[in-house]
């Protein structure tokens, strides 16, 4: 039997309009290209609802209110579906693939993002070929995560970062191998795809006072001393390298303790592209160490940021964030032993 997909089209390139003022988002436009693509009722495509949202947002205005609004979706229509496909902006595609990672929990079907970095309403494009090969993938594939699909590529969606503002491959995963590769066949790589779940579960996350800071040379601390307050629920720090930071100064001694006072939870990523934060690596991250600082170990800083929402909106304790934090829950992080034994 033909296999059924739910397309939720949130916005982004892929389906914008030309406009006098560039590309942006048209209310059913997406709807009528999609009607001229006649490849879509091939039987090798997977029958398919498309559901609009009214607005469609440019990513960049896609926020904790919209995430909850797609997993909801999933998880009311999970039963009718074999899969789920989300056009999405590329500009936050990473952060919202991170947070639908955290907040549905047991998937048992794909969810995959993905979107374009030209048009489908140009003669030369590559969202016909992401919107096509996720539909297929989506219906006919078993990877029961939450994936971003994008330049022939499946990415486990909480690794995967946008590395390129103009290039058709357009995102990465640096740290962790992609799931499954488009060429000139579909490989799917089962080793590295997580187990299906029983029953899917959903939390849903509540908006949150969270920072990120990324550390460079000469950074004066004191003028973040006064974001440090206790309204700031968590903060994810860039650090250099293996999780270093310039440790020659009181007021970064300050910034910390204060954050600590606050029982802020303080997250430290490295700011490479590749690799992880290991506190406890290089003495220049004792700070960190004094501070309670949890190591992000080889999360991005997407997946860091909505697992705090995630951790923060379950009202954990604060031990229990920071013990979470650093625990491999979605795929998102592996972790390893330090020579120091810390973390
Ligand atoms: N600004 C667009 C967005 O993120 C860029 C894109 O879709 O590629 O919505």
């Amino acid at each position: 039997m033909r296999k059924k997909v739910c397309l939720i089209h949130t916005g982004g390139t892929i389906g914008m309009a030309r406009t006098e003022y560039g590309y942006a988002p048209k209310k059913g436009f997406l709807q009528s290209i999609l009607s001229g693509i006649y490849e879509l009722d091939s039987e090798e495509i997977p029958a398919f609802d498309l559901i609009e949202y009214d607005p469609l947002l440019d990513s960049s205005n896609i926020s904790v209110k919209e995430w909850v609004k797609i997993a909801q979706d999933i998880k009311g229509k999970y039963d009718h579906y074999d899969g789920f496909v989300i056009l999405h902006g590329t500009d936050t595609m990473a952060y919202t693939a991170s947070a639908l990672s955290f907040m549905l929990e047991g998937l048992s079907k794909p969810v995959i993002l993905t979107g374009s970095q030209i048009p489908l309403c140009e003669i030369r494009n590559d969202a016909r070929d992401n919107l096509i090969t996720s539909l297929m993938m989506a219906g006919n594939y078993h990877v029961p995560e939450v994936c971003l699909f994008f330049g022939n590529e499946l990415y486990r969606g909480n690794r995967a970062t946008k590395v390129s503002s103009d290039e058709l491959i357009a995102f990465d995963s640096p740290n962790y191998p992609s799931l499954a590769e488009a060429g000139v066949r579909i490989t799917i790589k089962e080793r590295v795809i997580r187990k299906a779940g029983l029953e899917l579960k959903l939390s849903e996350f509540v908006p949150q006072q969270i920072a990120v800071l990324k550390i460079f040379p000469g950074i004066q601390f004191e003028i973040f001393e006064n974001i440090l307050t206790s309204n700031l629920k968590g903060i994810v720090f860039e650090a250099f390298g293996a999780g270093n930071i310039p440790e020659n100064q009181g007021a970064l001694n300050r910034t910390l303790e204060k954050a600590e006072e606050n029982g802020t939870v303080i997250v430290v990523c490295t700011q490479c592209l590749r690799g992880s934060a290991m506190i406890g690596e290089y003495e220049t991250s004792l700070s960190f160490a004094k501070a309670g600082a949890v190591s992000g170990y080889d999360m991005t800083v997407e997946a860091a940021v909505t697992k705090l929402y995630y951790l923060l909106s379950m009202n954990y304790d604060l031990d229990m964030v920071k013990k979470l934090m650093g625990t491999n829950l979605r795929g998102e992080l592996s972790v390893f032993k330090t020579t120091q034994g810390n973390q």
